[in-house]
This record gives C-alpha cells, structure tokens and sequence, in this order.
C-alpha cells in the first residue's frame, strides 16, 4: 500500500523467503484437497538499521483454492517478485496475487517500524474487537462434525463456516442447525456446485446466513442466475480477484455477499479499494482467512475492523489451527471477538 501521510517510503535493504513448517491442529478438507499441514511461507524485509517487516503468503500446499501453492509462490518470489521490489520497479507478473500480497505486506510492514507506527491505528480501525469466526472441514461422519462444532460452540464462537460439496451438504448441515437452531451458520461450497444441482435447492431453507461460492470462480452468469433462485444470499469468494471482477459479478448480480481476502486480491491496498466498492454498491462484506498464523492474520484483522466491514468473518483464534503460532497467539476473548491489536514479534520455530 503507497504510504499514508506520515509513513516513509522505504525500499528494502533486503528481501528474504521465509519458509516453516507449521503441524495443523488436525487436518482441514474442503471441496478442493486438504491439508495436513501449514507449509508457512513468509516474505521478509529489512533495512539497514535493523528493522524487520513481515509479510505471509495464503496459499496452500496444493493449488486447489486457486491456482497458487506454496513452492510455486515460492519460485515466483525468488525469481521475480522479490528483485523487482528490491530493485523499486513494478515486477510486471500477471496472477500470483498470494505471492504478491506478502511482498507489500512484507514491505509495508517495514514502514511502519521505521515509523513507529501500528497497523490498525494507520490503517483506520474503528473497533478494538472484531467477531471471530471458524470454518469447519468436511469430517469423517456427521457426528463427527457435530462433535467438532460442539467443541468451537464451547469455545465461545458464535459464527460457523461448514464447508460442503456434493454428496456432503444437506444431511450434516441440517444435523448442525438441528443442534444449534440460533447459531450464525453459513456454508462454502469452493465452487463445487454447477448451476442446476439440486443440493444448493436442498441447502436453500436451512436457515444459513448464506452460501458461500456455490459456483466455479469464472461462472459469475451462473452464480447470479443462482443467487436469483435461492433465498439464501450467495457470497463470492475465489471468483472476486480484483475491483474488475467484483465490478462484472456486480453488474451481472452474481453476488449478494463478499468474502474479503487481501491474500487473494493481491494486498491490501486492493482488498481496501475492493472494500470500498462492495460497501458503495452495499453489498455486505466479511473479511476470511487462509490457514494465516499470526502474521497473515495481523492483518486480516487490522482490515476486519474497517468501517465497511459489516459481517462476522471465519477469522479464527490461533489455536484453532495451532499448538505455537509464529507471533503472540490471537486468543478469543469471552464475548466470541478477537482483539484488534498491532502483531508483535516474529519467532521462528
Ligand atoms: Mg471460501
């Protein structure tokens, strides 16, 4: 993000990948792979004088979500992306948004420590608290996952995220909102569906705050003919990639609902331009994560608490996915919220 008023512009003195290996809490399936543990992909920037700035890349082991993964990201990072910071010229790289994002974290992270200065209060922040939320993999069986909501329910989480896809979607959805009727509870298909499967009419009437990419991310004509058909609001995840396809699922009415990811629009300063416009056109926006640790989720948070952010989220606390976080663990304070709060220090493991 170009420096706000009160922030230097700093280039980098170096630019280094980080890469850790993080085990999971237990392993997360979705529609498009799972995985079995946090490859961590880190970008670091430091200065001459001993400031150090952080930037964490979302994507997966597998490109599965989209099309980035970690030793991809990695080698676009090395081979592209990281001299061309270095050097102050744009790297001209079509895609790897992921990789992209953690370069501008990295750097904008840098800035602020030359200045002194904390993410959420420069960013803007309006709350000290964001409503955390967990998303839930596809489990074993449906008591397995009733059991595994049971125990986020306990946590103290009032959002859950179930992710479905055919051949698992009514039965376990309707298994959880039977044990919890008042409990926020959405669904996230990844784009599994297509347009006329009868599992997203089946899911339509289960009470859900919504249905989260029910279709592939290029199909916004037929997310909108979807988001026409069900009462339930559609919300975009993987088809929203920039302000241009938020304008096109926009004007075709493709999305009732946005997922916000900055891992996935490429930084922050397009996940704000984006956010802007989604709040302009009033469409309702969430801010979601990536398997982030600490460092990913500073800022994920940082940007839940904007003004236009207007819908709990799946951020969760860091145990949810980890015994040891890489930064101060986000803990879930007893009102089912995250603190808002600058990330602190970086240890490896
Ligand atoms: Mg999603």
């Amino acid at each position: 993000m170009g420096p706000r008023p009160g922030l230097p512009d700093v280039r980098p003195a170096a630019l280094d990948v980080v890469r850790t290996t993080l085990p999971l809490v237990a392993p997360f399936a979705t529609a498009t792979g799972t995985e079995a543990v946090r490859e961590v992909l880190l970008v670091r920037a430091r200065d001459r004088d001993g400031h150090e700035g952080w930037g964490e890349c979302g994507a997966l082991s597998h490109p599965g979500y989209t099309g980035e993964w970690v030793d991809g990201a990695e080698a676009v990072l090395r081979g592209f992306l990281l001299p061309a910071a270095l050097e102050g010229r744009p790297a001209s790289v079509t895609g790897h948004p992921m990789a992209s994002a953690a370069v501008a974290a990295a750097v904008l992270d840098l800035r602020l420590a030359v200045a002194g200065r904390d993410l959420p209060s420069w960013l803007g922040a309006v709350r000290d608290r964001v409503p955390a939320g967990v998303a839930v993999g596809v489990a074993a069986s449906v008591d397995a996952l009733v059991s595994e909501v049971a125990g986020h329910v306990a946590a103290g989480y009032q959002r859950v995220k179930l992710k479905v896809r055919p051949g698992w979607d009514v039965e376990p959805v309707r298994a959880v909102r039977a044990t919890w009727p008042d409990l926020s509870l959405g669904v996230d298909a990844n784009g599994s569906y297509r347009e006329g499967d009868v599992g997203l009419a089946r899911l339509d009437g289960l009470g859900l705050a919504e249905i989260e990419q029910p279709l592939p991310a290029d199909d916004l004509v037929g997310s909108a003919a979807v988001a026409r058909r069900l009462a339930t609001p559609v919300c975009l995840d993987e088809s929203v990639t920039s302000l241009g396809t938020l304008e096109a699922a926009l004007a075709l009415g493709a999305l009732d609902h946005l997922n916000l990811k900055p891992a996935r629009v490429g930084g922050l300063e397009p996940a704000v331009a984006v956010l802007d416009r989604a709040a302009a056109a009033g469409v309702p926006v969430w801010v979601g994560g990536m398997l982030a640790t600490g460092v990913g989720k500073a800022v994920d948070v940082a940007l839940a608490a904007l003004p236009g952010v207007t819908l709990p989220g799946d951020l969760p606390a860091s145990r949810r996915w980890f015994e040891r976080d890489l930064t101060e663990p986000w803990e879930l304070l007893p009102d089912g919220t995250l603190p808002v709060r600058p990330r602190g220090p970086v240890t490896l493991p």
